[in-house]
């Protein structure tokens, strides 16, 4: 148990791991065998991606350190404590830095929640390719190996929303040794030991989860697979094709989707000029037994002493507990799937139980725990109901079109968690605030009523992010009656539970698919309920997921058939204003979205109308009018008494007697 869970004072020199030379002494260190290099600030917690990966290691015996957000100009942060021994480990964060440092419409964020203070600027664009590029001029001959979201999610040939650019792979830029993609605890385990044993990086090329590079003569000779488990990769078209030619950008998207199942995923292989990049098929999913390990580690569950500032993103988190990992809904705009796969990987009630005796034991833990859940709240220990059956499978989504009839949806094992989680000494609510999947819920009236009744603080946030069919075909989202039929249920469960409680829906604006036409039928929805939703998400393409494809395409990549998108900014802004149509800081673009539209019969100031008219001629209110004849007239009286080119009696202006 960690000192934390203890009530003693954290003493950053043994109870974190190492981030000077100081501290490694303390352990009694004179080398570190991974030195891992991370976007985010140090936050000892399995919600942040380095710490996971650091304890884990550490737990194999591994000495391991952490250099966090160094500086870029130099390679002095890098080597405070020397070289490593095995290799070097770089993330860029939680998130991509280009998603954390932009918006959607391209403008730099005021916070990084990822830093101490929110402070933006603490670390580079590109975070992977520049550290990977300081980290070789800092470590002659030490592997360079890449992972987290940033790495995972641009493997392949990719499009670029900032640089509005079609990217090589991260591997080519980043010129690193191995890339590790998805969850890397049972890659970056295998990497470990196999150059812990005395292996050369030739001999790292056939871990599942990673991904080389390579060189001219070295893939020419691969021939593509022709059926599933014949062990050969499939040839994605090359970098030089799929940056001139969308179908073909489109079609390597579609194809790479479906290799992402661990049961059945193949090798992948592209080409990049005289290079090529080769990925293995992904990791296996970690089994209960080593989920509950990782999250038995000893986290101190704070940020490394050293930070005086709070880091906002832990603020979040830190009362939270994670219980699965993994997403089989496959939505369009959600990397989570390509990620963190689409098995659901559960922790035991029993290693949950414990985490909530550590925070129990937190200085300013008072009894509330702010979220049980993970990427959804209500995916706990569900599974496919044959291993086989799994392995076999090619679909995208458990869920779309429809619940697949294999799908065990039992919500029995989270009910009993969730009255576990109640039931320990010192707590005394439990939220919910990951996203709950409605098109299960609504198989689950018990659960529903769980929610209800003890798990939602007054308002449950919800997704159903479109009401138009064909939109939320494209996002590979339930239909709408899904949500009302779940919306039902809650209400009635709310009632029965004596509880004053609504839902707070969110949508997505911009979403390939998306035209202004759907957009005007979801802002009428919106208008006909009285929902005024504050949490409106302007699509952001982010590299690789489907919708991106869509995207930068303007073509579905199973079907390749066209897909309309909103891409200039100002078209999303104006998608975005009309279901902001409460706002009168959105109306202005939001009528001019009606006119383009030709739906001037929703513009007015009746009940029918969506966004009231223009404040020009002919449309001002009598008190409007008033006001401004006041206002003309007082400037008439002051201009005259000014003199400013007015003679005070009357006639022409003193300016034209001269002439
Ligand atoms: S068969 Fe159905 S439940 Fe099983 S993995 Fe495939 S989509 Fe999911």
């Amino acid at each position: 148990m960690s000192l934390v869970a203890l009530g003693k004072k954290r003493d950053a020199a043994v109870d974190f791991l190492p981030t000077s030379r100081r501290e490694m002494d303390a352990r009694g260190w004179d080398q570190l065998d991974i030195l891992l290099v991370n976007g985010d600030a140090y936050v000892d917690h399995p919600a942040f991606g380095a710490a996971l990966i650091g304890r884990f290691l550490e737990a194999r015996g591994y000495r391991v350190g952490i250099v966090s957000q160094p500086r870029w100009d130099t390679t002095d942060d890098l080597t405070v404590m020397g070289q490593p021994r095995l290799f070097v480990g770089i993330t860029a964060g939680n998130l991509d830095s280009m998603l954390n440092k932009l918006t959607a419409q391209k403008k730099v964020r005021s916070d990084d929640q990822y830093s101490p203070g929110g402070q933006t600027g603490k670390r580079p664009n590109r975070a992977s390719v520049v550290y990977a590029n300081l980290c070789r001029q800092a470590f002659k001959g030490v592997p360079i190996v890449l992972g987290g979201i940033e790495a995972s999610l641009r493997r392949i040939a990719h499009y670029d929303y900032w640089s509005d650019s079609i990217r090589r792979s991260v591997l080519l830029d980043s010129k690193a040794d191995l890339l590790i993609f998805g969850m890397g605890e049972r890659p970056v385990w295998e990497v470990a030991d196999r150059l812990a044993a005395g292996a050369t990086l030739e001999d790292l090329r056939d871990i599942r989860g990673t991904g080389h590079v390579r060189r001219k003569g070295e893939w020419e000779h691969l021939e593509p697979s022709r059926f599933i488990r014949d062990g050969k990769p499939i040839h994605l078209p090359s970098y030089k094709v799929v940056k001139t030619d969308m179908a073909a950008f489109s079609q390597a998207s579609g194809a790479f989707q479906k290799e992402t199942n661990p049961g059945n995923g193949r090798p992948i292989l592209q080409q990049h000029g005289h290079e090529a990049i080769y990925l293995n098929p992904p990791a296996e999913p970690l089994d209960t037994e080593l989920m509950d390990e990782l999250y038995d580690l000893p986290f101190q569950r704070a940020p490394h002493p050293s930070y005086r500032d709070p880091i906002p993103a832990f603020e979040t988190v830190k009362h939270s507990i994670v219980t699965m990992r993994g997403c089989f809904g496959g939505c369009s705009f959600c990397s989570i799937t390509e990620h963190e796969g689409r098995v659901i990987q559960s922790r035991s009630a029993e290693s949950v139980l414990r985490e909530v005796r550590q925070l129990r034991r937190m200085d300013d833990f008072r009894g509330v725990i702010s979220d049980v859940g993970g990427p959804t709240a209500n995916m706990y220990q569900m599974k496919c109901k044959s291993e086989r059956i799994e392995k076999a499978c090619r679909r995208l989504s458990c869920v779309h079109p429809g619940v697949c009839e294999n799908l065990v949806t039992d919500h029995q094992p989270l009910v009993k968690l969730l009255r576990k989680v109640r039931g320990e000494k010192g707590v005394r609510k439990v939220f919910i605030a990951s996203g709950v999947r409605y098109d299960l819920a609504e198989r689950s009236p018990e659960f529903t009523k769980e929610l209800a009744e003890h798990h939602t603080g007054g308002q449950l946030s919800v997704a159903p992010e479109h009401v138009d069919d064909d939109v939320l075909d494209k996002m590979k989202k339930p239909g709408a009656e899904s949500y009302e039929r779940f919306a039902e249920m809650f209400a009635c469960a709310s009632e029965e539970a004596g509880r004053d409680q609504h839902l707070v829906p969110y949508y997505i604006s911009g979403h390939p698919g998306s035209t202004m036409d759907s957009m005007i039928q979801l802002a009428r929805y919106l208008k006909k309920r009285g929902l005024r939703p504050r949490q409106v998400q302007d699509f952001i393409p982010t590299p690789m997921s489907m919708a991106t494809s869509m995207y930068v395409t303007g073509l579905d990549p199973f079907t390749q058939e066209p897909v309309y998108t909103a891409r200039s900014l100002r078209e999303k802004r104006k998608q975005k204003a009309l279901l902001q149509y409460w706002d009168p800081s959105q109306h202005d673009l939001a009528r001019e979205a009606l006119k383009e539209a030709g739906r001037y019969d929703l513009i007015g100031s009746g009940d029918k109308h969506l966004i009231p008219p223009a404040r020009g001629k002919g449309s001002l209110s009598i008190h409007e009018k008033r006001r401004r004849t006041r206002s003309k007239q007082s400037r008439r009286g002051r201009t005259g008494r000014r003199g400013a080119g007015v003679p005070k009696s009357g006639g022409k202006p003193a300016g034209r007697k001269k002439r």
